[in-house]
């Protein structure tokens, strides 16, 4: 099998190279091309160990530093985003999309145009292109699978149902590591506090998306656009142990649920070996030390992402885009301490009601060169919206 890992020196792609590093001493696995960014040791590393053919970084200041690692190597070594997107033209067995926002969404279209199968931890790209790519998908009889873990879970609920007994679909959230502060402390909540995840661990950004919960919003609009599901039929649920990775419940009222423990090794292993299930040497639960699952409502005060989410469902598909490249713009400027916490999502309610915004809600994006339009717009405009 043939398979290529984007953004592979980050948190996905550490746990790919992982559950592949046991399972190919079962069986043929090679890895033909990693990309990474800034991490050059980390990415030379993989791609000594695993004798890849072609590494990228993203960042063209790091080419000739890995070029220099790898000289004594056969191995091509490219930079920029123009040799991202040309590593997603090749053709490849298994592909994993886990670049972090949107610089991951042409690779991944791309790599849907070209691959048999594309497994998508990258959620911006269905966010943002979610049409498209389901679109592309069926074109190109690519098999398109959902890494991210409420929707690998919602996937492997579905296996053998049919979408047309779906009731409700239920995301679970851990909640983050605010779950249980006031409006007037999450104001004041500093940097270290939002990366504190209380279950997952996972790269810096989505933690603190984890913390506002506009990672969860995000993956409301992700599971819209998978499933082709309505706004009513998407719920969520405050479930602190994160165990249950998301629910299913069908016509009849019965509810299937997919539970694991807090390790994306599990949902990209199932990517890998689909529609198979393989022996892995991965943790199980053990339910007995667990005791016992719990579950709240949202509070949609503390946590405006998920009533802003509901805008973006309501819409029909141009508002992912901004919805998206607003929140980046946000998570930049509370990272570099220019915004306080809840000022993220006031500055992306705030870009999604201008008037020039408000008017792309009945425009479904047709072409990544229109949804990469919106992007630089809504960018522009969110850098330099005052709170
Ligand atoms: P991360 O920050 O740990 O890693 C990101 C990867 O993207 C790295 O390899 C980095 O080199 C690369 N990258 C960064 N900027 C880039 C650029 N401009 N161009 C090309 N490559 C670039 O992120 P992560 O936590 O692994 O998340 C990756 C994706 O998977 C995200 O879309 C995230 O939402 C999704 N996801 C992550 C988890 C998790 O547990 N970490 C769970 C579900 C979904
Ligand atoms: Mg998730």
């Amino acid at each position: 099998m043939k398979v290529i890992i984007f953004g592979a020196t980050g948190s996905i792609g550490q746990s790919a190279l992982k559950v592949i590093r046991e399972q190919r001493k079962q069986e043929d696995i090679q890895i033909i091309a990693i990309t990474g960014n800034n991490n050059v040791e980390q990415l030379c590393r993989d791609a000594i160990e695993f004798n890849v053919e072609r590494v990228v970084t993203a960042n063209d200041e790091h080419l000739s530093q890995l070029r220099h690692n790898l000289a004594s190597y056969e191995i091509k070594v490219l930079s920029g985003s123009e040799a991202i997107l040309e590593t997603a033209q090749i053709e490849a067995d298994w592909v994993l999309s886990a670049i972090i926002g949107y610089n991951g969404v042409p690779p991944t279209l791309e790599a849907i145009r070209n691959s048999k199968t594309v497994a998508i931890a990258n959620k911006e790209s269905l966010v943002c292109a979610g049409k498209i790519i389901m679109d592309m998908a069926e074109k190109f009889h690519t098999t398109i699978l959902p890494v991210d873990s409420e929707h690998n879970a919602i996937f492997q609920c579905l296996n053998g149902e049919s979408i047309k007994t779906v009731r409700k679909v239920t995301l679970t959230a851990s909640g983050g590591p605010f779950r249980n502060w006031t409006l007037e402390e999450m104001k004041k909540a500093t940097l270290l506090e939002a990366l504190a995840h209380p279950t997952w661990s996972m790269g810096k950004r989505i933690s603190i998306d984890s913390a506002t919960m506009f990672n969860k919003a995000l993956e409301l609009i992700e599971a819209k656009y998978f499933f082709h599901l309505k706004t009513d039929q998407l719920d969520v649920i405050i479930h602190p142990e994160s165990i249950i990775h998301s629910m299913v419940n069908f016509s009849d009222n019965s509810t299937i649920a997919q539970l694991g423990p807090h390790d994306m090794k599990h949902a990209i292993a199932y990517t890998l070996n689909y529609p198979n299930r393989k022996a892995t040497t991965l943790d199980e639960i053990d339910f007995a030390a667990q005791g016992k699952l719990t579950f709240e409502a949202p509070d949609y005060d503390r946590f405006p992402a998920l009533r802003l989410a509901q805008v973006v469902l309501k819409s029909e598909g141009g508002l992912g885009a901004v919805f998206n490249a607003a929140k980046e713009v946000a998570l930049d400027r509370f990272i570099s301490g220019e915004i306080g916490f809840l000022d993220m999502s006031s500055l992306v309610e705030e870009v999604l009601m201008l008037p020039e915004i408000i008017g792309l809600e009945h425009k479904s994006p047709v072409s990544l060169n229109e949804v990469s339009e919106v992007n630089d717009l809504v960018r522009r405009i969110a850098k330099e919206t005052r709170l």
